[in-house]
């Protein structure tokens, strides 16, 4: 019996990874407008290599691009860098399919829902409510909150904490295999992957340990399990 549903939210409520890259592609531009001297392609894998060293949450990706080029930095290349990447990303912030109606399913079956998310707390709040999704979840729970990251089980055992249940009548939706997925079972809740598929080694390791998680292509499935 289940009555938590815990979500993950990059590339499980919406498609973080798609839309960054145009982001970043176009702040590149911008950049390069006002005097970045490189191509855009170049532009990009030192910006991917960046973020690569730096993390995605960190909030000076710009500054370090500027600094490794012109050995210091540009602050109008910066300040238009992170202009343009805002700008883009929000107006292409979309929902993956399927999202409001499984949400709005969940509610009315009575589960009590909530978030499990790596990342900074108000750009993920940011996100939700852009996203017209912060009305559903009653807990958002960021690593920045819990001090460590998903998979490890002080996040979960947090947010199962704030939101009075229990990890073995709770499941866990998520993308990544193992920030998600291996997380949530090694508390003791269940877990759903969705828009990501299990990889030969992960199955053969679950099946080793007699671990059974739901693989769902789009989060509309979840009507079939829960
Ligand atoms: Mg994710």
């Amino acid at each position: 019996m289940i009555d938590a549903v815990f979500f993950d939210i990059d590339d499980t409520l919406y498609d973080t990874s798609g839309f960054a890259k145009l982001a970043r592609k176009a702040a590149l531009n911008s950049m390069i407008d006002a005097g970045l001297p490189m191509e855009q392609d170049e532009a990009y894998i030192l910006l991917r290599e960046i973020i690569d060293e730096k993390g995605s949450n960190y909030d000076k990706h710009f500054n370090v691009l500027t600094k490794r080029v012109f050995g210091e930095e540009k602050p109008l290349l910066i300040a238009l860098g992170m202009i343009t990447y805002h700008n883009v990303k929000f107006a292409l912030l979309r929902l993956f399919p399927n999202t409001v109606s499984s949400l709005i399913y969940l509610k009315g079956k009575g589960y009590t829902l909530g978030v499990i998310s790596n990342g900074i707390t108000i750009k993920q709040w940011e996100k939700l409510i852009r996203l017209g999704l912060h009305h559903f979840f009653e807990e958002v729970v960021t690593s920045q909150e819990a001090g460590v990251e998903k998979p490890n089980e002080k996040i979960f055992q947090l947010a199962l904490d704030r939101m009075g249940c229990e990890a073995e009548r709770s499941v866990m939706i998520g993308n990544k295999f193992n920030e998600d997925i291996m997380g949530a079972l090694n508390v003791g809740m269940s877990a759903i992957l969705v828009n990501s598929e299990l990889k030969d080694s992960e199955r053969e390791y679950l099946k080793k340990e007699n671990l059974n998680v739901e693989v769902i292509k789009d989060l509309g499935e979840i009507k079939n399990i829960l």
